[in-house]
């Protein structure tokens, strides 16, 4: 039992160094990438129930690494956000996708902009001056771009959030509580924020049709989301049954693999 436990020990003590190693490179690498601009943007489709058209690209950051290929945002953003990293990372992002989709709607592609902001720039004092650039820059309308929150890092209570909040509002840009329905937040809140844009999180579309519980959720989510005037967005839509459900629920707005995958701007509107 003895030799069992140590060589136990051993090989926990090994697989640790090793995945300490991994994240130590790739937060290296991440660091190059960003200083040489190598993360690129994929865009993916948001459609408007009622008329089925695109009415906005999520962007959504992509990192093709040289030795291990597509690394997923799940992994490199956590690393991002653990440095200072976080702040150039979105700033990139702000400015790429800006450059990208002025350049479309200056060929009369007639859609907004919707991208992810993380906890951690919310309280970088940069962040506004970042966000006016990119549209002074750009030429991109303030009313064009929305900036997307996490449930959770919104309910955080930091006072530099707020102040940015309300400057971003100040700007004219629009602002989404993302991922909603993993947090705990209350009716009260929601309309405390002032935002445009709810969007349900995946979790829940993805058990629609399956559970009546899923469906119920939903629709309280959505009645929510309405009383205090909030466009819905469905994430996550991968099956017919879970649109046609979501559009007479009174969903608003969906995304997901059924109307489009994220793709490079040059696929996308080829
Ligand atoms: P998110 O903001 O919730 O973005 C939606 C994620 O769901 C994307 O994953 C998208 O590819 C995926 N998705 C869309 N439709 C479907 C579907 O029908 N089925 C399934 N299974 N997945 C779908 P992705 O691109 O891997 O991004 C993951 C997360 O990484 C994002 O979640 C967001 O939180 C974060 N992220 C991505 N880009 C950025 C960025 O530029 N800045 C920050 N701060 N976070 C980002
Ligand atoms: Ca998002
Ligand atoms: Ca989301
Ligand atoms: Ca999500």
């Amino acid at each position: 039992a003895k030799t069992l436990g140590r060589s136990r020990y051993e090989f926990f003590n090994v697989e640790l160094r090793r995945r300490m190693q991994r994240r130590l490179r790739l937060e290296q690498d991440l660091r190059d990438a960003v200083r040489l601009g190598k993360l690129w943007a994929a865009y993916q489709p948001v459609v408007d129930l009622r008329t089925n058209e695109m009415v906005a690209v999520e962007g959504l950051l992509r990192w093709t690494h040289p030795v291990h290929g597509a690394v997923p945002p799940m992994e490199f953003i956590p690393l991002a956000e653990e440095s200072d990293l976080i702040n150039q990372l979105g700033a990139h992002v702000l400015r790429i996708t800006t450059q990208e989709l002025a350049a479309r709607r200056a060929r009369g592609i007639d859609v907004d902009l919707k991208i992810n902001l993380s906890t951690r720039q919310l309280d970088d004092p940069a962040l506004i001056s970042d966000v006016e650039h990119a549209l002074h820059t750009t030429g991109l309308p303030a009313n064009a771009l929305c900036l997307e929150i996490t449930e959770s890092a919104l309910m955080r209570d930091s006072a530099l959030a707020s102040e940015a909040l309300a400057a971003l509002r100040e700007l004219g840009v629009r602002l989404a509580i993302d991922d909603f329905g993993t947090g705990y937040s209350s009716l009260a809140q929601l309309q405390r924020l002032t935002l445009d844009t709810l969007k349900i999180d995946r979790s829940f579309v993805m058990r629609l049709g399956e559970s009546t519980d899923a469906e119920a959720i939903v629709t309280s989510i959505i009645a929510m989301a309405h009383a205090v005037h909030l466009t819905v967005v469905a994430e996550g839509v991968e099956t017919r049954t879970q649109l046609n459900l979501l559009r007479d629920l009174g969903c608003d707005q969906a995304q997901g693999y059924l109307l489009g995958r994220p793709r490079p701007a040059a696929e996308l509107w080829s």
